[in-house]
């Protein structure tokens, strides 16, 4: 989250129970060490415990993509609907903005983007406006949602980001669904990184 004048003051990731919670915490403490950003993790295992989902629930298989299948709206619909976490985003957004009203930091940032969005209507811009709607009502200093990723797909983000940093650790960054010692390189999210970070 961000204090109106765009400088980063506390970045959250949750641990919900996923699969990969353990490497996305290292990975999320680690960049923001490298960046000199606090950082906390929030426990909402009632989240996970909900289950109905590959990333949750270890019973469920995660769905293996082909690269060319990426942009096959049939398979992807059904990819995101296996992976689908009941609310996630609304309620990361709300809890995050609590954070932010607590500090009168004014800003929640998310890292949407639109070539997920096709599929996951929780990473939309649509969603985006509708949330900051929702909490100019829930929080007294009238907290926004925005992400500077949304309009743009990641061949785009990463493109910016090479553009904007020349060094960027990739290596920190930690993308796949599953929490093993590598990334599969298999799943949907492990093939859409792969894609950006080659293009
Ligand atoms: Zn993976």
């Amino acid at each position: 989250m961000c204090s109106q004048y765009d400088s980063p003051v506390l970045a959250l990731t949750a641990n919900y129970g996923q699969r990969a919670a353990s490497r996305e915490i290292d990975a999320a403490r680690k960049l923001c060490e490298y960046y000199g950003v606090r950082h906390e993790v929030i426990e909402i295992p009632w989240l996970g415990k909900l289950g109905g989902n590959a990333l949750t629930d270890s019973g469920k298989a995660m769905p293996h993509l082909e690269p060319h299948q990426l942009d096959q709206a049939s398979v992807t619909q059904e990819t995101a609907k296996a992976v689908w976490v009941p609310n996630r985003n609304g309620v990361l957004i709300n809890i995050a903005a609590a954070y932010a009203e607590a500090t009168e930091a004014h800003q929640v940032v998310v890292g949407f983007n639109r070539e997920e969005a096709a599929t996951f209507p929780d990473n939309s811009s649509e969603f985006l406006r509708r949330s900051s709607e929702a909490l100019i009502l829930s929080t007294r200093i009238g907290v926004r949602v925005y992400s500077y990723t949304d309009r743009l797909d990641k061949i785009q983000i990463v493109g910016t980001l090479r553009k904007l940093e020349k060094s960027f650790p990739f290596d920190l960054v930690w993308s796949c669904y599953e929490g093993g010692a590598e990334p599969c390189g298999k799943c949907e999210s492990c093939r859409r990184l792969k894609r950006a970070v080659s293009a």
